[in-house]
């Protein structure tokens, strides 16, 4: 079908490029992937694929791919080198660091992008081989908002419902999620429910591609996301657009959330949104009267010192209307990464341990230490998050990094003072399958493998665990991510705890890891995911169906049992616009793209669709500046300064600017954003900060 060989084998795995995790058939000729076909019988996508799944084969036999082994030689690149000798000096470097600093002066980062196998392996390591604390990865940069406040409010972190029940909604929010670009086979569910009669309301800064179908669009200011969805909230109690039986039997602290948005009224959410009043009210009806509905929601209302309480405010109005539990009623953050979902759940984050237990819960430690065969002192404690990782570096707390699959030097916000972290390193080792902007840093970089050399599982943006499977072994002298860290984990003498023989042998205590916890796999087999192309989690027993819609009994996990309201008042991002950088600001994706671009920015025919980063300007503004299409237009912040040639759309508000953010060095819209972090989740604030436009004068 796609791909110019005729295969030896056609292999049914998933695409990894978003967490949709679309059903794809692999071509495979003499250990190369050389195409694919579509997977018709899986049941998301049904052979749907969007520009990056068709493309995302190309990746494997790529000529940048690293195949070996390397040190960093200063002053001249990178040198292959031996296995044996990249093992022993990270080791030496561990112990030397660890033995002058402490455990905590060597730190760790993963992407979430792996598997399940991988995350919870890289969690046990970190702990158990390593001895660190400072584990974290890079879902903090995407769902933490969300996985905050969907514990807070639930008890439990994962979208309600599976996307199933989305077609059949009678209302649907999408806010902050460019789902047609950045998660592009979840529309067709939008098209289905709108076939069905569906009102569409999006909530974005932007004219996406969905807004321009939607009934309503509400063009909200970056940061007045938590003003809009409590204004909407005061309109629902106004008008008594309200499930009382729903709030009365099943919820708590109603009264403390109307409380908090008593004064909202019409004139201060226009102010405080940017968003037309008419339009406010109109988008609370339509919620308030429908009798089915979901909400949705991504990065653009997460991304914020407040994505917490933007997420909980979103939760606040599903609650109000008890519209959840229900056949066609929903609740979902759409995670953006890989395995953004499956990588929250088994302990790779600095303040969580497998089945998503709480890392200072006495009774979750004790659990976990006796699953791992360590006492619960020797478990470490809570970490520092990605970022606070790069402040510790450069307050001399950390001194070693091992990084695995993460590009903080596109991805994470502030990249200049990134950049300044990675040079003060002492020792830095990097796995990854390609050399990306970070990689140049490390001292040892190990050639690790692609998602299609590796057999797991992954579990996908709705919480269906699917399966993985290898296409293809990594070529030449790289080698399995897994088998490195075991390897490692053996060198630092703590081999006999990951002496796994085969990725289920890592799965099964995964699932004995995670039993008892929120997201229960217990009852998740590689036979049972194979058999059902797929299973929702939770799944406590083997004889367990899984759970594609949660709350049906109405038994939320939260202590009391009970869904909780959340007071949210609104308060305006970290950084506001001033005379001296008087635009907004805001940062997103394309569809060609994913993530940092470590992958996709070496495949041609994804390059082609968008060759370098834009900046969005609405004519209004452009005018102001007399900036035209095609000019290099410099964006400054108080962090740094960029230059991107100018697209004058009519698609933005006209006091902000959007870039994307997939690019690394001179293009890289990160050096502007800012460091400030949401207080509970420690997401950075990527959605919103001030700059300055200076026109250079060329084209
Ligand atoms: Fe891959 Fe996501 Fe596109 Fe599906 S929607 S093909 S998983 S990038």
């Amino acid at each position: 079908f796609y791909g110019s060989h005729e295969p030896d084998s056609l292999v049914k795995t998933h695409c990894c490029y978003c967490g949709m995790q679309c059903g794809i058939q692999l071509k495979v000729k003499e250990n190369k992937v050389v195409g694919f076909e579509p997977w018709m019988e899986f049941p998301f996508n049904e052979g749907r694929l969007c520009p990056k799944g068709v493309e995302r084969y190309l990746q494997n036999n790529h000529p940048d791919r690293l195949l070996a082994p390397l040190k960093r030689v200063e002053g001249k690149g990178f040198q292959q080198v031996s296995w044996d000798y990249a093992m022993d000096k990270t080791v030496g470097e561990i112990k030397r660091i660890q033995e002058a600093y402490g455990n905590n002066a060597f730190a760790m980062l993963s992407g979430v992008s792996l598997t399940n196998e991988k995350s919870y392996m890289i969690g046990k390591f970190a702990r158990v081989a390593l001895k660190t604390a400072n584990l974290d990865y890079n879902g903090r940069l995407c769902m933490v908002s969300a996985g905050a406040g969907n514990k807070k409010a639930f008890g439990l972190d994962r979208s309600s419902n599976s996307w199933a029940d989305l077609a059949h909604a009678e209302v649907i929010i999408v806010a902050g999620a460019n789902i047609s670009e950045t998660f592009p086979t979840l529309t067709h569910y939008i098209w289905r429910a709108r076939d069905n009669g569906a009102k569409l309301i999006v909530v974005d800064p932007r004219i996406i591609p969905l807004a321009r179908t939607a009934d309503l669009h509400l063009n909200v200011i970056p940061g007045g996301d938590s003003a809009l969805f409590g204004a909407m909230l005061k309109i629902l109690v106004d008008n008594d657009w309200l499930d009382h039986e729903f709030i009365a039997n099943y919820t708590s602290g109603f009264q403390e959330a109307i409380n908090a948005v008593r004064d909202y009224d019409l004139d201060w959410a226009e102010k405080y949104t940017g968003v037309a009043k008419e339009k406010i009210f109109e988008a609370a009806r339509l919620w308030g009267k429908a009798k089915t509905s979901f909400l949705l929601h991504a990065r653009g209302i997460e991304h914020h010192t407040k994505g917490v309480d933007n997420v909980l405010s979103c939760i606040n109005l599903v609650l109000a209307t008890g519209r959840i539990g229900k056949p066609y009623c929903g609740y979902g953050t759409i995670t953006g990464q890989g395995n953004g979902q499956g990588g929250r759940e088994h302990g790779h984050k600095c303040d969580q341990l497998p089945g998503n237990r709480d890392i200072t819960n006495p009774e979750h430690r004790q659990y976990i230490a006796d699953v791992w065969g360590i006492s619960e002192q020797e478990l470490p404690g809570k970490g520092l998050t990605a970022y606070e990782q790069i402040e510790a570096i450069h307050r001399g707390e950390i001194k070693g990094l091992i990084s695995i699959c993460f590009n903080p030097l596109v991805s994470l916000p502030n990249n200049n003072y990134v950049r300044e972290a990675l040079e003060k390193l002492e020792f830095y080792m990097c796995i990854d399958s390609f050399l990306s902007e970070t990689a140049r840093y490390a001292d040892i970089i190990m050639a690790g493998s692609l998602h299609e050399e590796e057999e797991g599982t992954v579990t996908t943006a709705e919480g269906r665990v699917v399966k993985i499977n290898a296409a293809v072994t990594p070529p030449k002298n790289a080698r399995k991510d897994g088998e490195i860290l075991m390897e490692l984990a053996g060198r630092l003498n703590e081999g006999d705890k990951f002496s796994f023989d085969s990725s289920e042998a890592i799965f099964n205590e995964l699932r004995l890891a995670s039993k008892g916890g929120t997201a229960d796999y217990f009852g998740i087999t590689y036979e049972k995911v194979v058999n059902n192309m797929g299973v929702f989690w939770p799944c406590p027993s083997l004889d367990h169906p899984g759970t594609p819609r949660l709350w049906e009994d109405r038994k939320f996990k939260t202590p009391d049992g009970k869904a909780h309201f959340n007071a949210v008042s609104f308060k305006p991002p970290s950084e506001v616009i001033d005379t001296d950088y008087p635009v907004v600001l805001t940062t997103g994706r394309v569809v060609s793209q994913y993530l940092s671009g470590t992958s996709t920015r070496r495949i041609g025919k994804l390059v082609d669709q968008y060759p370098e980063p834009l900046l969005e300007i609405h004519p209004e503004l452009a005018r102001r500046y007399n900036i035209r299409s095609g000019d290099i237009i410099r964006v400054k912040t108080r962090r740094g300064e960029a230059e991107f040639p100018a697209q004058v759309v009519e698609t933005i508000r006209k006091d902000t600017v959007f870039i994307p953010y997939h690019w690394g060095g001179k293009h890289a819209a990160n050096q502007l954003t800012i460091g400030n972090l949401d207080p509970i989740s420690k997401i950075p604030e990527f959605k919103v900060c001030a700059c300055q436009l200076i026109p250079t004068g060329e084209v």
